[in-house]
């Protein structure tokens, strides 16, 4: 197996080292001999995600089982592709799936049986023209990815390889790298019921040696922060968000930062962890184009609203005032000049989410206006393996950042552990070091180093 090399992201400013190279993966992740490369049968069902919401569940069977689940955003961008629900509000409040799940049963599986799972473009390819919309409105892209997802993990048992081993030759990427976890100890924004406006606050330890080391400094930094919110604000804003951080009930976005910085002076990090923001700024931009970061009381008295020059002077001041090293999505997915204003005035990352949607036309289209320099790479927001990896691809020629994601609303599905390090991210984030719904993808990152 190839060694796992150091992180090489230019755009930390101190490199991280989470190389731990070693050929072992958990029992349960191996592939001992090499199953069938032919598909039996395919077969969807609907599951319950870490919200309570429907999603979609799929189980491929060549002679193995190979079996993935999709998530589900809260904070989703106009452009992604369409996650079809069923929309009977006195079934699971309209959220169902089963129509995507018929999408599957009875139109993907007939034609797909019989096809090589080794060919993740084909396969992915025929499901595009089975579909035959530009947004994968007809089946669902929750359907598609579903479908997608087990194709590329029961091509990896075809070769008796691990799944991220399958997905670095799939991408043609040289030379494995662990990723950087970002851990969103901070909830706000879509994610929580306090008064933050910015969505997430994240803790990147970049100094840390290993994968495992950096699971140690972000899981201490996390009770630390723990300890710090309850002595402030009282043991009820200890609560958690949907991504596993605390949800204190502070307005003040800066305060954010502050318990940030606290708590990782407090655990003996400084300078060891760096900060990464994802404001999430398309959630709350107003009718006349400015952005209003009292969004969540309506209606409000417009004291907090801000333009996009004022926001972008904040941010300044924040990068000025905080070791941060990224931040997601300041703005909101058609605010291009902003976007480009900002990126010309810092020298930090700047992570497009709503903006790119993991879409190789927008991620075009944002190299050309040099609008930020790193992908958010989503795989539901675009749905197919084969487009994710491409969409990493061109990001990566463009000198960009690559951040693999999870979504708000997960279940126990690992896959993008695997993506993220076959691709050689660099980055992965996957919320607080709390919930098993996010351990479950940073502790298969774990189990490769
Ligand atoms: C995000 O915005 O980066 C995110 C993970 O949230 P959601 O899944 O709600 O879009
Ligand atoms: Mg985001």
């Amino acid at each position: 197996m190839a060694s796992l090399t150091t992180h090489t992201n230019p755009l930390f400013s101190s490199k991280p080292h989470l190389s731990t190279p070693s050929p072992k993966l958990r029992p349960f992740s191996v592939q001992c001999s090499a199953s069938s490369s032919k598909l039996k049968s395919l077969k969807a069902r609907q599951i319950i995600d870490s919200r309570g919401n429907p999603t979609v569940e799929v189980d491929l069977i060549t002679n193995d089982l190979f079996r993935s689940a999709v998530p589900s955003g809260a904070s989703t961008g106009i452009y992604e592709a369409l996650e079809l629900r069923d929309g009977d509000n006195s079934v699971y409040g309209g959220k169902g799936v089963l129509n995507a799940v018929k999408n599957i049963n009875d139109i993907l599986a007939p034609k797909l049986v019989g096809i090589d799972v080794s060919n993740q473009a084909d396969v992915d390819a025929l499901m595009l023209e089975i579909d035959g919309t530009p947004n994968k409105s007809k089946l669902g892209a929750n359907a598609i990815l579903g479908v997608s997802l087990s194709v590329c993990r029961a091509g990896a048992g075809a070769k008796g390889m691990p799944l991220y081993k399958h997905i670095q030759e799939l991408s043609g990427t040289k030379e494995l790298v662990m990723p950087v976890p970002a851990f969103n100890v901070i909830n706000g924004g879509s994610h929580a019921g306090n008064n933050l406006a910015m969505q997430e606050f994240m803790i990147l330890p970049v100094g840390a040696a290993s994968f495992a080391e950096a699971l140690r400094m972000g899981s201490e930094v996390y009770h630390t922060l723990k300890g710090i919110i309850k002595a402030k604000y009282g043991q009820d804003a200890c609560n958690v968000g949907d991504e596993g951080g605390f949800a204190p009930n502070v307005q003040d976005n800066r305060e954010g930062l502050v318990l940030l910085i606290d708590a990782i002076e407090k655990a003996g990090y400084t300078g060891k962890i760096k900060i990464g923001m994802d404001v999430a700024a398309s959630e709350f931009l107003t009718k006349d184009g400015r952005y209003d970061l009292n969004f969540k009381k309506q209606p409000n008295d417009g004291a907090h609203v801000m333009s996009a020059q004022s926001l972008g002077e904040l941010y300044k001041e924040f990068v000025r005032d905080f070791p941060i090293v990224s931040i997601e999505d300041p703005f909101d997915q058609d605010d291009w000049s902003s976007w480009t204003s900002l990126q010309s005035s810092v020298d930090i990352q700047l992570v497009g989410d709503d903006l790119l949607v993991t879409n190789p036309k927008r991620i075009a289209e944002a190299i050309h206006k040099k609008s930020c320099n790193a992908l958010l790479l989503k795989v539901n927001q675009i749905g197919t393996v084969t487009e994710s990896i491409q969409a990493a691809l061109d990001s990566k020629a463009a000198g960009w950042g690559v951040m693999v994601s999870h979504r708000s609303g997960e279940t126990e599905d690992n896959f993008i552990a695997d993506l993220s390090v076959g691709l050689a991210s660099g980055q992965i984030k996957t919320g607080a070091p709390c919930r098993s719904e996010r351990l479950a993808k940073y502790n298969q990152v774990e189990s490769k180093s």
